[in-house]
């Protein structure tokens, strides 16, 4: 295909990037905005292939090979399993991004100071996805402990580790230094990469996973854009910096959601055994029997739903619209709230309650709920712990102090839905559950609210 044909084709596909994300601003377009993408990412691919010189025999085995895991992959995780997936996938970028700056790098011949600043760059930045993601992906699955690892001295050397990194780099795009300690440099090189990501999410825990996550994944892209340099291709340098400046924008958004500053996240060791034990609290949790919620439920005029991980445990998301419709019809006026980082991905309650159908009228950002949450007359928590915990506003020596929450304790009265006493993500107690107006069923969600769902039936 020619040069120009093929450039034209690259604009094709920014462009559809840029809609497809853009319609995934608003849940209505977001599938749409998602196929658009999608079709941006083939005609870059296809495109790309018919650019000639390539070896085919590697691509096809390597395709076939990359499709069958991704698709047997993404059939068999669960929703609950979709964060951890995503790690796994960031790291694998990074991983991509390394191997194209390093393949590069060892093709050697007459490169200028740019070539070898971004195949370092790729290196680095692959380099330190690759191995954050693994970490994340093991304390996400549970394969190793979610606490944050911390230990003397751990910034300092974190930071020389970094520093020797970028070091090295440095004197690997010196000219004429490149090809006489070259192979030894980048083996170095790696080597610290691979250490950085280790090192750099090893102290963060609890809570603050997500925002890992969101920064891993912008990482990943700037990996990419920097390999898109190297190797020369518009389309992945274009590809790469939408999602280094999307994943950036959402780690943003996110701590914002907490409450917290990004280098807070990154280096305040939250989530250590010792910072997350929580207050002492007095009082004790009153349960209630599925029959009685039904008597208050049956009274209630307005009704706010919280979801959270709970729920995306249970599945309970079907029965929960089908309870939404039957108070609805009983006079109620019903809204579910949802916390932006409620559940173990980013807008992982929006996705289940879509995939239940929920209206869109029905969904309410918090701070719109919170507003009106004195008027509520039930507020019903299913399985939502942390995003509900009132420590986060009332107790300054909380670990989640300064974190926005759904003020379900100001509602007239709060069910919570959950299996037994325990805890939420970040291993703290939740007042909520001591208050007066607040009344514990226990159970798996979607038991409990089929429960009530055939109590209205009767
Ligand atoms: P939490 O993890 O705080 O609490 C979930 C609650 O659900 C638990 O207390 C558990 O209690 C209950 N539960 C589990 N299974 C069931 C079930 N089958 N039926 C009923 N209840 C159940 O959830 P939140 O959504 O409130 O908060 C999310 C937390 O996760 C935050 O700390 C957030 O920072 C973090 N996080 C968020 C991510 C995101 O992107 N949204 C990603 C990773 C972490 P019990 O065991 O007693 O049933």
């Amino acid at each position: 295909m020619p040069d120009d044909l093929i450039n034209v084709s690259y604009i094709v596909s920014a462009i559809l990037f840029i809609l497809g994300i853009k319609m995934l601003g608003s849940a209505s377009t977001a599938v749409r905005g998602n196929r658009i993408s999608s079709l941006g990412m083939l005609v870059a691919v296809i495109v790309t292939l018919t650019k000639g010189g390539l070896d085919y025999h590697y691509i096809i085995i390597g395709l076939i090979i990359g499709s069958v895991i991704g698709l047997v992959a993404a059939k068999k995780v669960q929703m609950t399993g979709m964060p951890e997936l995503v790690a796994l996938f960031n790291g694998f970028g990074g991983l991509a991004s390394l191997l194209v700056g390093w393949s590069e790098f060892e093709k050697g011949g007459e490169g200028n100071w740019f070539l070898y600043s971004v195949i370092c760059i790729a290196i680095l930045i692959g380099g330190i996805t690759f191995t954050g993601s693994l970490v994340a992906y093991l304390k996400l699955s549970g394969k190793v402990g979610g606490n944050a690892v911390v230990f003397p001295f751990q910034k300092f050397i974190n930071l020389l580790v970094m520093l020797s990194a970028v070091l090295i780099g440095l004197i690997l795009i010196i000219p004429n230094n490149v090809f006489e300690n070259g192979a030894a440099l980048v083996w170095a090189l790696i080597f610290l990469a691979l250490l950085v990501g280790v090192l750099g999410v090893i102290p963060i825990g609890g809570g603050d996973m997500p925002v890992v996550i969101a920064l891993l994944n912008s990482f990943s892209g700037l990996g990419a854009a920097a390999a898109g340099f190297v190797i020369n291709n518009t389309v992945l340098v274009v590809a790469g910096c939408l999602v280094g400046a999307s994943g950036l924008i959402l780690s943003i958004i996110m701590c914002k959601a907490m409450n917290r500053s990004l280098a807070n996240v990154l280096f305040g060791g939250f989530g250590t055994s010792s910072s997350s034990s929580g207050t002492q609290v007095e009082g004790e949790m009153k349960a209630l029997s599925v029959e009685d919620s039904y008597y208050v439920l049956e009274a209630a005029q307005s009704v706010v739903f919280v979801p959270g991980y709970g729920m995306a445990v249970a599945q309970a998301q079907h029965v929960v619209k089908e309870l939404s419709e039957i108070l609805e019809r009983n006079g109620a006026e019903v809204r579910h709230a949802v916390h932006p980082v409620a559940g173990r991905m980013p807008g992982h309650m929006n996705v289940l309650l879509a995939e239940a159908d929920v209206p869109y009228e029905q969904l309410c950002e918090m701070e719109e709920v919170n507003a009106i949450m004195p008027t509520v007359d039930v507020a019903i928590v299913i399985g939502a712990n942390d995003v509900v915990n009132p420590a986060a506003i009332e107790d300054e020596d909380s670990p989640i102090w300064g974190m926005p929450i759904i003020n379900v304790h100001q509602a007239k009265s709060v069910f919570v839905l959950k299996r037994g006493q325990g805890a939420g993500y970040s291993g703290i107690i939740n007042t909520l559950f001591f208050r007066e107006n607040c009344r514990m069923i226990y159970g798996d969600a979607k038991a409990t609210i089929s429960g009530i769902v055939s109590q209205f039936d009767e």
